[in-house]
């Protein structure tokens, strides 16, 4: 059995964790990351199959004010381009430029619902609000990630005028926290046009977050090299600050009072602060409290119960085609970051109440019926499509391109599929026909120029990250969020019942992303670094 003690240590190698490592690592305290994947990366990472190279988890970046600042600070250097955004519905499609696309963006709904037209200035007018709203949270480099005692030009010229702006807009952005569906719902009257607007978000999105993808859509940007170059360049820093890094190996307990954690092998490894940066169920799950004082084990159970009632967000079904066209077919389309919705009838629906009925009568259900519902899913649904090579010509072989299309997906289907032995076969219909709608609608025959095909379901993310019900941002909003959910409380998001442990990643704060990700495994590595070595 090996003994070892560190410093810090950091369990999960996603990007919450990279980013812990690497800032607890840079004071020189002895540093472990454990993860239980071969790869680094966890949701943000890229991988490459006969020349063509795919993203796994996120499409493309947004910077926030954060990653770029992060990356200056950590002296990473990376060559990013931007990563431009089309919106499509049916044979209409918009290329988001800059601002002058909201204008297309509003004629582009207004062709397809001409009796909305008002409806839609009053929908475009919040969005421009919101958008403003997100300028000034956006609108700097995070202080976070400045060295404020040093950097006195940032302190009086940047981060003290724009202080009471940004403490300004919380109430604006309370304001509109309910559900993107209901804020529609009150100034929208037709059901197809509010569904075309929100089915490519989760269910539930707070109208803030939905309604500021605009802006996102303005400011992505994509790593040259693809989107695994943001997590490679954290785990050569760590290499370079002397941190150590095991991947093939998962953590399945903690021993809080004891301070050590046990990996499948039965290998201890001691800490003085332990990051966890994974899954919140499996942390309450396997964290034993031994001898530890009454009121932490209270305060433990108490927060282990508010845990478990928490709902994990959707998760995604993700399909990779590798096929023999060229770039020029795909640019000559979209740009390589695309939303596309093949019918303007929307989901209504289908994703929602008829998925919990389903779910509800799963027993009388034969697979005919499940195959017919998947059948009119996609023929109402919207696709995010993602095309590397669009951003990297690097991305694919001569010639050819790569696609990443995906939908939004409930895990508690194909669990249930897979419980009747019907999953394989449904991910095969699933891949099939995606293949053919998008034929049949905006790639005319694509589906005789694919060469290569394989999917990953909800399952598959599940069984990759750890993560509760293969969720891709954390807790759902359908239902109450257990974690911290407030800009203005983001400081105590990485806090646990247990003094010297620390949580960090999508599961700590809500609403979850990179970004989000990214200040919480740096909000933790400061707690950490506060103590003295
Ligand atoms: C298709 C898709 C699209 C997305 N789009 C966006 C987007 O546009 N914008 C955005 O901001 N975000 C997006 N996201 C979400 C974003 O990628 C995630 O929220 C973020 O990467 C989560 O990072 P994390 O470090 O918290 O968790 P993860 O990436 O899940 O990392 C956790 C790591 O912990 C490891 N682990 C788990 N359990 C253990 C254990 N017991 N022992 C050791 N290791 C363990 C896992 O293997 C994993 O590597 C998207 C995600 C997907 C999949």
């Amino acid at each position: 059995m090996a003994h070892n003690r560190y410093d810090a240590i950091i369990v999960g190698g996603g990007i919450a964790g990279l980013t812990a490592a690497a800032y607890i690592s840079r004071t020189g305290r002895k540093t472990l990351l454990v993860e239980k994947n071969n790869d680094l990366g966890g949701l943000v990472g890229s991988f490459e199959s006969d020349g063509f190279v795919f993203d796994a988890g996120v499409r493309a970046i947004l910077d926030a004010g954060v990653i770029l600042p992060m990356l200056k600070d950590l002296g990473i250097e990376l060559e990013f381009v931007r990563s431009r955004v089309s919106l499509g519905i049916e044979d209409k499609i918009v290329n988001i430029e800059d601002l002058s696309s909201v204008d297309e963006y509003r004629n582009l709904l207004a062709t397809f619902y001409p009796d909305s037209a008002e409806d839609i200035d009053q929908f475009i007018e919040t969005m421009l609000k919101v958008m403003k709203l997100l300028d000034v949270l956006y609108g700097i480099e995070n202080p976070l990630f400045k060295d404020i005692p040093k950097d006195k030009e940032y302190l009086f010229k940047t981060l003290l005028p724009w202080l009471p702006r940004f403490l300004a807009t919380f109430g604006k952005i309370n304001r509109l926290n309910k559900p993107c569906e209901e804020y529609l719902g009150g100034i929208i009257k037709d059901q197809s046009l509010i569904d075309i607007i929100s089915q490519h978000f989760f269910k539930k999105t707070p109208t803030f977050f939905a309604l500021s993808y605009f802006t996102l859509y303005l400011s992505y940007i994509y790593p040259k090299g693809a989107i695994g170059k943001l997590p490679g360049g954290l785990v050569e820093k760590i290499h370079e600050f002397q941190g150590e890094i095991l991947t093939n190996t998962r953590v399945k307990e903690i021993s809080a009072d004891e301070q050590f954690v046990v990996d499948d092998n039965n290998n201890k490894y001691f800490y003085n602060d332990l990051v966890w940066a994974a899954d919140l169920n499996t942390f309450y799950n396997i964290t034993k409290l031994g001898s530890m004082a009454p009121k932490i084990k209270s305060n433990f159970a108490n927060t282990k119960e508010i845990i478990q009632k928490g709902k994990p967000g959707e998760s995604v079904f993700s399909l990779f085609l590798g096929v023999d066209l060229p770039p020029a077919y795909f640019k000559d389309i979209s740009h390589g970051h695309f939303f596309y919705t093949p019918s303007r009838k929307g989901l209504g629906d289908i994703n929602k109440g008829e998925v919990k009925e389903m779910l509800e009568n799963w027993k009388t259900l034969d697979k005919q019926e499940i195959f017919a519902w998947l059948d009119r899913l996609l023929q109402y649904s919207s696709f995010e499509i993602s095309i590397p090579g669009l951003r990297d010509s690097n991305l694919a072989p001569e010639g050819k391109s790569g696609l990443i299309v995906s939908i939004l997906m409930e895990y508690e289907l194909f669990d249930k599929l897979k419980e009747n032995g019907w999953d394989e076969e449904f991910r095969q219909q699933l891949e099939t026909k995606i293949i053919a709608i998008l034929s049949e609608t905006i790639y005319p025959g694509l589906k005789d120029k694919v060469e290569k095909q394989f999917s990953i379901t909800p399952l598959s993310v599940e069984k990759r990250t750890g993560s509760a019900g293969g969720a891709i941002v954390g807790w759902s909003f359908e239902s109450t969020i257990p974690v911290v959910n407030k800009t203005q409380k983001v400081g105590k998001s990485v806090l646990t019942p247990i003094p010297n442990i620390y949580q960090a990643g999508q599961w700590a704060y809500n609403p979850a992303g990179v970004p989000t990700c990214i200040i919480t495994g740096k909000l933790a590595a400061d707690r950490v670094n506060k103590k003295s070595q």
